[in-house]
């Protein structure tokens, strides 16, 4: 029987379909992906531009990371431009979005992170990534913040309130219950939380939430208060992916499910668009294997 680390370095791939309807093909790959990819054969440079990159300049990075491990995926921290060469989809944390794009900022990452978007590639921004991939912020601090763009909608940056009305909650997700199986409700774990108050025409909502009581609409959007008065929490556009909560700290996995069912769709339904670091199953497991202290 391999050890983990044996299996790591075995360089063959080898192929396993998972069960569900969408013939996810995963490549085991042992060698950590290199930063530097000019360093690598072509095989391991074909490997590593698979893995799923995790922006891990603050936040909870790690807590992806964690996520991907347990489902068998490997992640890779993503700290300099040319790092994101590596990775064929990228993972944006949540953490505090000021601080971080002043980290991009100084680390030059903000053109080559707009690229990576812009060529399509699979981008899923959790929370303050979600703020950084939003095309028009509100709430920001005074002079703004650098974004990424290119989801089109309005992101408020603290719709919730401060860090102490952060709260959890079992939001209503059915298209993700649709398609990644397991119960209607997903925990949602709002830290000081964004809110998506529009979205343009090409945007597809998976998730939204009643506006607490104490709490009107943005008077700038006063006009989207309708009977039902919800903000919007999940969406997709396209090759992107935005939820204004904290997947990773739950140990339920269907949005990391998800987005890698997404991002391979997107790489073309290729037989190695992931790359799994030991043999890992993507289908709903309510008693997964956590090794970082998350909620259950
Ligand atoms: N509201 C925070 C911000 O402005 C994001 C909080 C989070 O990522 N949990 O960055």
């Amino acid at each position: 029987m391999p050890t983990k680390r044996a299996a790591f370095r075995n360089e063959r791939p080898s192929q396993f379909h998972h069960s569900t309807s969408l013939a996810l093909t995963i490549h085991r790959s042992a060698r950590s992906p290199s930063l530097t990819p000019q360093r690598l054969s072509k095989r391991e440079e074909q490997i590593a531009t698979m893995a799923v990159g995790v922006l891990a300049l603050q936040g909870s990075f790690n807590e992806h990371i964690a996520a991907l491990r347990r489902l068998g995926v490997k992640g890779v921290e993503i700290r300099k431009p040319e790092q994101l060469q590596s990775v064929g989809s990228l993972i944006i944390p949540g953490g505090e979005s000021t601080t971080m794009a002043k980290l991009a900022h100084f680390h030059n990452l903000f053109p080559a992170l707009r690229e990576f978007v812009k060529m399509g590639k699979p981008v899923w921004g959790t929370c303050a990534g979600l703020i950084f991939l939003a095309d028009k912020v509100t709430g920001q601090k005074a002079g703004g913040q650098d974004l990424i763009g290119g989801l089109d909608c309005t992101v408020h940056r603290n719709y919730f309130g401060s860090q102490i009305q952060s709260f959890e909650v079992d939001l209503p997700v059915p298209e993700l219950a649709a398609k990644e199986g397991g119960p209607d409700t997903f925990r949602g774990v709002f830290i000081r939380a964004p809110a998506i108050l529009e979205v343009g025409p090409q945007v597809e909502v998976l998730a939204d939430y009643p506006v607490p009581s104490e709490k009107p609409m943005d008077e700038a959007h006063e006009e989207n208060k309708g009977s039902e008065k919800k903000v919007i929490v999940a969406v997709r556009q396209g090759n992107l992916l935005g939820t204004a909560f904290h997947p990773e700290l739950t140990a339920d996995s269907r949005w990391h499910t998800y987005f890698l069912k997404m991002a391979s769709e997107i790489e073309g339904g290729a037989s190695n668009s992931i790359v799994a670091v030991e043999g890992g199953d993507l289908t709903f497991n309510p008693q997964p294997n956590n090794d970082l202290p998350i909620f259950q």
